[in-house]
């Protein structure tokens, strides 16, 4: 190779990036797909197709008593996710049992939503683990009743079409700004019990558990990568 001695000859002009309102901590950028603004659940329905019965008040949705996880009607591969969730101001329960919830990527990886503000419990299940799989790097949990913002990068695993794992899925997640999962490889389903599974799966979608404790939510947001 010649030596280059033109700055020119190593500049890329193709292709432009588009443009894109990056939006802010109340509005979501141009290019993403909302799934709760704070004024319905629209987006939102219980695993048997019922329509989502969580409360929404006051620009945020509220895990209803012995309603169930809703999941969005939408399904999605490769994303970048924003939600926010807040949990009880009111302490009750401790470790697991206190302000649980959780963000699942195509229904079946979850991002652990807990009260891990001065909460003990197993580190690979506080806030921000990937459920007994990775412990977040840092607990950057804020206390009950304030908001919490998780923005998550999801790379879905890809299945052969004889239902072979060729590719693993990987997660990064910033808590607050802070990150806690940097590219950490998914090694399955996050099972409460047991090891991880691998099923062969397509897009899927993203899910907020019900576990009993009233968790709100409020801006969420997808972007598809
Ligand atoms: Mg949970």
């Amino acid at each position: 190779m010649a030596q280059i001695k033109d700055p020119k000859a190593t500049e890329v002009w193709e292709p432009v990036p588009r443009i894109v309102d990056p939006g802010n901590a109340s509005k979501a950028p141009s290019d993403a797909i909302v799934l709760f603004d704070g004024t319905n659940l629209n987006e939102w329905q219980h695993r048997d197709g019922k329509s989502a019965q969580w409360i929404v008040k006051d620009g945020y949705m509220e895990v209803k008593e012995n309603s169930g996880d809703i999941m969005s009607k939408r399904k999605f591969g490769d994303i970048q996710l924003h939600v926010e969730w807040s949990t009880p101001s009111k302490i009750v329960g401790e470790g697991q049992g206190r302000g649980n919830s959780g963000v699942y990527l195509q229904e079946r990886y979850e991002i652990q939503v807990l009260d891990s503000y001065n909460n003990t419990t197993y580190p690979n299940g506080q806030a921000g683990a990937l459920y007994k799989q990775s412990i977040p790097l840092v607990n950057a949990t804020v206390g009950p009743g304030e908001w919490n913002v998780y923005d998550i990068i999801f790379k879905a695993p890809v299945f052969n079409k004889d239902g072979h794992k060729v590719s693993p899925g990987y997660i990064t997640v910033l808590h607050n700004g802070v990150l806690i999962q940097n590219h950490v490889e998914i090694k399955g389903t996050t099972q409460y019990i047991g090891l991880p599974k691998n099923p062969a799966h397509g897009d899927g979608s993203i899910m907020l558990q019900y576990h009993g404790n009233p968790l709100r939510f409020r801006n969420v947001w997808v972007r598809e990568l």
